[in-house]
């Protein structure tokens, strides 16, 4: 068989492009996004390459008008589930025994798919299921999933040619295995990128899987697995389910064939998952892959002699795009006495004029939360903020669901550094701020380092570079993810390989070989072109 070491072009991130007034790219969207508003898309089960429409439906109605009915998906039955890992495995052996390039080769062609002639509609479902502004659907559904698929190309091939020593008549070689079952891929709202990287690093890497979307991101899903089939995705490799999350999930789990799970959503879910994998370890025919990366409670730290604007200009962005419902979200800040007033000031004017409305409407800089339960939960924080002694909504605060799950950028000032906002993951526009003394900044880092479970992301500002140092070291491993004089969000594939650890994940760093190689399994082969033919040692002479 012909053949020769395969090598992909050089791989640069995809530019995001302006939408500014008068470009292309801000027609083609509108466009788009008109054309599906008025549609009803159906999206079904993909199992096998088929699609199954069981009959059991859901509306999917926008998060900024959840009136308004723009499609609705099928539920998967218990059978339904059956049927996806039947299929996986039944996918398994000629998938994993393709060539790497053949199987990379699909993902490059889908990148570029999603990039070249899907771009606009990828951008406008993601606009009006998850309730994106332009510019975060392009970061997030077109940029960030063009990359992953991109760089772990390229990843792919670093790894295999990772390879040992050998010495004089004896080869030794590693074998790269996919994992000897199937992956579950269970995936989160609000990155369409998420939702496409997590079913398909494990599958680049010669796996099968069976993917679970969130209910609230069927809408963009449904372009994923289109996008795939066209590039040439043999049936069976990624087989897509919806319905209720914990029947999938126990029959998921109950599968001896069950190898590995590649999770992003919430802490509790998560942990859920990890003692249902433990409860079955026995039933299992190989010690399943956990990567998971989940919640986040992510600080801003100033010191003294930062630039106030730079401050709040980061809290505004890191605080409140996308709603705030980026794991990475600025959600709790430490300001010195003497800068707050400053900050304040300039937080204040920049937060009061964030336009807010529907995505379609481009000037606006924030949409609805993602649904009833998010809006009721982070407005029930609000509603304390307002009570308790110790807190003050200083910023926003008002919230109105009448038409979308509409609420305000809010900012609540505590003087309590454990009050409620400061330790647990709201997931909404809420910011809450701690101010401390100039003169108790170690005490503050401490603060910082202890306050929550969590250690995702994290940001300090300063000049004085013996402050940048310490606090380096002192924050450590309150943030997997650590950014000086910048917000603590907007990380990049093969810049800022994202994750974090303590309650925020196992930190296998999405986009990047990191990741990859928890989707394989090595074989090392050691050949010898000149076995010995006596036992003895010449030690025994
Ligand atoms: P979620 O935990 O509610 O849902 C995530 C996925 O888990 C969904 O597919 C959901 O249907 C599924 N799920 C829910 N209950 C389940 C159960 N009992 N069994 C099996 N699956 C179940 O999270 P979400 O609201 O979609 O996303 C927001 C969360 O995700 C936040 O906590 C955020 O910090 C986290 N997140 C983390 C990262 C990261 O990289 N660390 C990235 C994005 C989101």
């Amino acid at each position: 068989m012909a053949t020769g070491f395969f090598k992909t072009d050089k791989v640069t991130n995809e530019p995001v492009l302006s939408y500014a007034p008068g470009t292309p790219e801000r027609e083609e969207v509108l466009k788009a996004y008109k054309a599906l508003w008025n549609q009803k898309v159906e999206v079904p089960l993909y199992i096998d390459g088929q699609e199954v429409y069981t009959g059991k439906t859901k509306d999917i109605t926008p998060p900024h008008d959840h009136q308004h009915v723009i499609g609705f998906y099928h539920k998967a039955s218990k059978e339904d589930v059956q049927k996806a890992i039947d299929s996986a495995l039944a996918a398994r052996e000629k998938w994993a025994n393709m060539d790497w390039q053949d199987r990379v080769a699909i993902f490059l062609k889908a990148a570029d798919l999603l990039s070249g002639p899907y771009r606009a509609k990828m951008n406008a479902m993601t606009m009006i299921g998850q309730s994106k502004t332009v510019f975060q659907a392009e970061i997030d559904a077109v940029a960030e999933l063009a990359d992953f698929w991109r760089f772990n190309a390229k990843y792919l091939q670093k790894i295999y040619a990772e390879q040992p020593e050998s010495s004089p008549e004896v080869w030794n070689r590693m074998e790269y295995r996919p994992l000897e079952g199937f992956v579950y891929a269970v995936t989160p709202f609000n990155f369409t990128s998420i939702a496409g990287n997590l079913p398909t690093s494990p599958a680049m890497a010669g796996n099968v899987v069976v993917w679970k979307p969130s209910s609230t991101q069927m809408y963009s899903a449904k372009m994923i697995i289109e996008i795939l089939e066209e590039a040439g995705l043999p049936a069976g490799v990624i087989n897509m389910v919806a319905g209720s999350a914990t029947m999938i999930t126990e029959q998921v789990l109950s599968s001896p064939d069950f190898a590995g799970i590649h999770f992003t959503g919430s802490t509790d879910v998560f942990q859920y998952l990890w003692k249902k994998i433990g409860e079955n370890i026995a039933k299992y025919k190989t010690y399943p892959r956990i990567v998971g990366e989940t919640g986040g409670k992510d600080f801003v730290w100033m010191y003294r002699d930062a630039d106030p604007k730079a401050v709040a200009t980061a809290l505004t962005r890191g605080a409140f795009e996308y709603q705030g419902q980026k794991c990475s979200a600025a959600s709790r800040a430490y300001i010195p006495e003497s800068q707050w007033q400053a900050v304040y000031d300039e937080l204040k004017k920049q937060v009061e004029s964030i336009k807010m409305g529907d995505p379609v409407d481009m000037s606006n800089f924030m949409t609805a939360v993602i649904s009833k339960s998010a809006f009721n939960k982070i407005t029930g924080y609000i509603a304390d903020a307002k009570k308790d002694k110790d807190a003050e909504v200083i910023i926003g605060g008002g919230y109105d669901d009448s038409k979308g799950y509409f609420i305000e950028p809010t900012v609540i000032l505590t003087t309590n550094p454990h009050y409620v906002t400061m330790e647990e993951e709201l997931f909404g526009p809420v910011l809450t701020v701690y101010v401390y003394k100039d003169d108790a900044w170690r005490d503050s880092l401490e603060l910082v380092d202890k306050t929550s479970p969590y250690g995702l992301t994290g940001a300090i500002f300063a000049k004085d570079r013996n402050v940048i140092v310490e606090a380096s070291k002192k924050l450590e491993n309150a943030a997997g993810n650590f950014y000086i004089n910048d917000k603590p969000t907007g990380a990049v594939v093969n810049q800022q390989p994202f994750g974090g650890a303590r309650g925020s994940g196992t930190n296998d760093k999405a986009g990047s070989m990191w990741n990859l190689i928890r989707w394989m399994s090595v074989r090392s082969i050691k050949e010898n072109f000149n076995p010995p033919t006596d036992y003895r040692y010449p030690f025994m002479k």
